[in-house]
């Protein structure tokens, strides 16, 4: 599939979305760039300055923990100002327009929900980066509370019930995907006539198989990302652009 030139393709995309009834997007770490949330595997991302901590390194070494908590400690100035961009308004519109019934995403941070989705409308693949739980009891706690005791012990906390560690809520390399939202990601990737993956570099497995899935199942495909993808060759149209300025016209009420 040929990328579009940015004119028609918001075009031929308009026309897209009037005719499907069911709109799926799928969305990655490109979706969030606008808002000030740097992604991972552009130049300068998150992945250029620290290789991340594997999840059985987390569990098994509290400098590991340390570690971790003192990275997610220096991004919360940047995760605590993120708002919506334009991608993520224009998503919103849909999803009130009635168009989109729930939302795929890589993302952590929290925006499709801030932006006006349900958070029962949002699947999260990899979790979600503004709390936290305990990976033993699944007990949910604040960043302020892991924060004031880091500061008061200078180590990452323990679960106050089972003394298990605690970690962002989110799903790291090396951890079960969480199964409830892979079953949710399939049947919406299965039941859409329109699959919109955006700001995603699709190559983190399984969540790279959502577009593929769609496609198989007679959705048309549509992806949006400034740089070119494996899977575009599969698709009906290419945008390759920036996420704000393709979505941008699609902000309504
Ligand atoms: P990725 O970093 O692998 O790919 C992002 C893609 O978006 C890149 O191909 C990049 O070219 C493109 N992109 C960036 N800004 C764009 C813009 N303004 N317009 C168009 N394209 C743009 O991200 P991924 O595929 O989501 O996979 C990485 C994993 O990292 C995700 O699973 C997620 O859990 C995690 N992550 C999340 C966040 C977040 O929550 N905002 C941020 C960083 C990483």
């Amino acid at each position: 599939m040929m990328a579009a030139d940015l004119h028609s393709g918001v075009e031929h995309l308009g026309e897209m979305i009037a005719a499907a009834k069911v709109i799926v997007p799928f969305t990655g770490a490109g979706i969030s760039t606008e808002s000030g949330i740097p992604d991972f595997r552009s130049p300068g991302g998150l992945w250029t300055r620290n290789r991340p901590i594997a999840f059985d390194e987390f569990i098994a070494s509290q400098d590991a923990r340390d570690e971790a908590w003192r990275r997610r400690f220096a991004m919360e100035s940047t995760f605590a100002a993120a708002r919506p961009g334009r991608g993520h308004r224009a998503l919103a519109s849909l999803y009130r327009a009635g168009k989109v019934p729930a939302i795929i995403t890589q993302n952590i941070d929290n925006l499709h929900q801030v932006s006006g989705f349900a958070a029962d409308h949002v699947v999260e693949l990899h979790g979600n980066t503004t709390y936290a739980r305990c990976i033993g009891c699944g007990r949910c706690y604040d960043l302020s509370w892991i924060k004031a005791r880091f500061d008061a012990d200078g180590a990452a906390p323990d679960c106050i019930d089972c003394d298990e560690p605690v970690k962002t809520a989110t799903i790291s390399f090396g951890q079960a995907m969480p199964e409830d939202a892979m079953q949710r990601a399939i049947e919406l990737a299965r039941h859409c006539d329109l699959f919109i993956a955006i700001g995603s570099s699709l190559v983190v497995w399984p969540a790279a198989g959502f577009p593929m899935m769609a496609k198989d199942n007679g959705a048309r495909l549509v992806i949006i990302n400034r740089e070119p993808t494996d899977q575009d060759d599969l698709a009906d149209l290419v945008i390759r652009y920036d996420i704000g300025e393709t979505l941008g016209p699609f902000v309504g009420n």
